[in-house]
């Protein structure tokens, strides 16, 4: 399929995606979800929505990394955060999320920089629906 082979492409086509409304308020719940600390489910829909399968979730750090509030492992397909509080910040989750999601698409880990505009562009929605209800 074209289009899907477009969105492995590059990362910035996912944002382009997400302009689509009914992916404000998927945005929107998945954001709530992990402030709620329903963070695992939050990465069942995250991964049910971009067809990958659901990275596992652990709260520990490997030691090579253990100055990191989280990180993730793509040998094991593992999200670690540092405490029990990470799972509860939806910045450094779908941060995460979008290294596991380059990882399973196109074996990379993806930049910073894309991750870091994956995880605002849903508190972006989040805060939009919020600010309106
Ligand atoms: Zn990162």
């Amino acid at each position: 399929m074209v289009g899907k082979k477009k969105i492995v492409a590059c990362g910035q086509e996912y944002v382009l995606l997400d302009m689509l409304a009914d992916d404000l308020v998927f945005r929107a719940k998945v954001v709530y979800l992990i402030l709620s600390k329903d963070t695992e489910e939050a990465l069942e829909l995250l991964s049910q929505r971009y067809n990958v399968v659901k990275p596992k979730l652990k709260v520990g750090m490997p030691k090579r990394y253990s100055k990191n509030p989280a990180c993730y492992v793509g040998k094991n397909r593992m999200i670690h955060v540092s405490c029990r509080e990470i799972l509860g910040n939806p910045h450094v989750i779908l941060h995460e999320f979008y290294h596991h999601l380059r990882n399973v698409t196109d074996a990379q880990g993806g930049i910073e920089k894309y991750a870091d505009k994956f995880a605002a562009n849903y508190l972006q929605a989040y805060r939009k629906i919020t600010s309106e209800t």
